[in-house]
């Protein structure tokens, strides 16, 4: 048994592949998840960084734009202090236009009375501070010799505005302040205007009042710390390192939304004020930078999961494939391999019979060509030894010479099947009357049937159809057939041969009342060298070629020959002549 070979159950590989690609596919995801947290991790980082940077440079920008403005008054202060007080105004002018961040400047003189300044409509020429009780930050200016800003207040005209009080001095003389007053709406205009709507800005003081913002979130005035009053405190938290002037980042919750915003904050050093700017955004603002990365990652692993299901999926079909191709060459090849175990055994059964057939025909031919020897040795010396009488030689000379017949025919047969098996047998037709044949062959077998007692009769059609056939080939055939008849036929028996025309044929019956053929031998009978192994068989002889060559020289003439016999009654040799 050839054992089968397969690559495996089909649905076995489909579930190794499936877990193969699941697998894979699920290390691909987490790979990304792990990914994507870097991602998101070093974009928030790159956020915020970038959010300082902006944060640092507004803060830098107002800063700038504030000490500019401060420089400018306190230059024109100088100015002041050696230019006689009717040549002023054009310098005035000048500062004005240039700063261009400079609400109003006006000159306060000695006695804190405002005597002059630009633009000329909004001078309160002649304002008294001290009348009014405003003289704090005058004073503050005047005793400090140096410039003061002061926090936001209520303008007359609205918004808040911050003032830088310059003072003026000739030598030690206090001649009166340079006042310029800066508007928080102009600081925001210029700074803050420009940020989308997720991005924020605004400004505090010190004292976490909002200065301006980008939004309407942030009022300007307000305190922020009032605001979240303590109600946020990571949002306090940026508001206090905001106030001590620190620079960072950090996050809070927005307390009625929940959402989580960035703040990166600077801080605004200006003379004796520190302020501080924060930029604010949203989280959602770097979960939008992230978002499309997360798209391109999702693409990916779809695109990795599918070429890796595709492939898969070619490797299952080609294995299919590889494995019936396989299975198809392995069922043929074991069908081959059965096919020609088959003719092998055949082979091998046909080669035990030949073998037996040969001991069977070794001992039959030794057996066969030995038998007549002894009587012809006996005889032969019994003649030389003594000196029989006429009678006596004669018997003896007939036992001698029918001895070398019975081995001649068995040379002869064996001469015939050799030429049979060769191809070489030779017929030379002629057209035969077969009365002829069987008459000569009764003729030679008569001696033989009356030392038997058996009675042979003839029934031959007059006037039969003349047959193309060898003559001495033909009398071969009925000869071995009546030999047969007359051996295998007890003593007193009956043979007959009848002979007529049957449609195309003639056919001729040889019939004897002998031992008959077994059922199942009747096929074999014509085999060369098989003789029926019984026990009344057995005694005669023969070399079982007799039948062999009948139906070799029948064949040779386009007839046939068949037997039908019952065991114990006798059997009957059909032969059938194409007319
Ligand atoms: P042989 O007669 O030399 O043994 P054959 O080929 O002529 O060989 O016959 C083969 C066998 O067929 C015989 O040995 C015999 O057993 C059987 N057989 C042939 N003719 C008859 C017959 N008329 N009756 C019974 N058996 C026969």
């Amino acid at each position: 048994m050839i054992p089968k070979f397969t690559l495996g159950n089909n649905k076995w590989n489909l579930l190794l592949v499936i877990i193969i690609c699941t697998l894979i596919i699920s290390l691909i995801t987490l790979y990304g998840i792990r990914l994507n947290e870097d991602i998101h991790e070093i974009a928030q980082e790159q956020f915020t960084h970038q959010q300082l940077l902006l944060s640092k440079q507004i803060s830098t920008g107002i800063e700038e734009f504030l000490n500019q403005n401060t420089i400018n008054i306190e230059i024109l202060a100088n100015h002041i202090s050696d230019t006689p007080p009717g040549e002023v105004i054009p310098d005035f002018i000048n500062v004005y236009y240039h700063s261009r961040g400079i609400y109003v400047i006006e000159f306060i003189n000695e006695s804190g009375v405002i005597t002059m300044g630009y633009p000329l409509e909004d001078i309160p020429t002649g304002y008294d501070l001290y009348e009014h009780e405003q003289a704090y930050t005058f004073e503050k200016a005047r005793d400090n010799q140096k410039t003061y800003v002061t926090k936001p207040f209520l303008l007359m005209e609205g918004g808040l505005g911050v003032t830088i009080w310059s003072p003026v001095y000739e030598g030690d003389e206090f001649k009166g302040v340079t006042l310029a007053i800066i508007r928080l709406s102009d600081i925001s205009n210029r700074f803050l205007q420009n940020y989308d709507s997720t991005e924020e800005v605004y400004v505090v003081d010190e004292f976490g009042t909002i200065l301006c913002g980008s939004s309407d979130r942030y009022q300007a005035g307000e305190n922020f710390i009032d605001t979240v009053n303590g109600t946020n405190p990571l949002l306090l938290q940026i508001l206090n390192k905001q106030m001590n002037g620190s620079e960072g980042t950090g996050y809070y919750f927005e307390s009625n939304t929940s959402e989580k915003k960035l703040a990166a904050y600077s801080p605004i050093k200006w003379r004796n004020r520190l302020w501080s700017i924060a930029v604010v955004s949203p989280q959602s603002d770097v979960d939008d930078l992230i978002y499309s990365v997360y798209v391109k990652q999702v693409g990916l692993i779809g695109l990795s999961g599918g070429f890796i299901v595709l492939f898969s999926l070619s490797i299952i079909l080609l294995l299919t494939r590889w494995n019936k191709s396989l299975e198809l060459e392995v069922a043929s090849k074991t069908s081959e391999i059965t096919k020609s175990n088959e003719l092998l055994k055949r082979a091998n059964k046909k080669l035990m019979e030949l073998d037996k057939l040969k001991s069977d025909f070794v001992s039959m031919v030794s057996h066969e060509l030995k038998t007549p020897l002894t009587p012809m040795k006996t005889s032969a010396e019994f003649l030389l030894q003594s000196d029989p009488d006429v009678n006596v030689r004669r018997e003896m000379l007939e036992l001698i010479v029918r001895n070398i017949d019975r081995q001649t025919r068995m040379v002869n047969d064996m001469l015939d099947i050799s030429r049979i098996e060769s191809g070489n047998m030779r017929f030379r037709k002629e057209m035969l009357d077969i009365d002829e044949i069987i008459n000569s062959a009764f003729e030679t077998m008569k001696k033989q049937s009356e030392e038997k007692k058996i009675n042979i009769t003839t029934d031959i059609s007059p006037g039969l159809t003349k047959i193309n056939a060898d003559k001495d080939k033909l009398i071969q055939v009925f000869v071995n057939l009546l030999s047969n008849a007359l051996k295998f036929t007890p003593d007193g028996g009956n043979v007959e041969i009848k002979a007529f025309e049957s449609g195309k044929y003639i056919e001729v019956d040889v019939k004897d009342d002998g031992i008959g053929i077994p059922p199942d031998k009747i096929d074999k009978i014509f085999d060369k060298f098989y003789q029926i192994d019984n026990t009344y068989a057995r005694p005669y002889s023969g070399s079982g070629l007799g039948l062999a060559i009948t139906k070799s020289i029948m064949e040779g003439h386009g007839g046939t020959i068949r037997v039908e016999s019952t065991p114990g009654e006798g059997s009957v040799f059909i032969l059938t002549f194409l007319k």
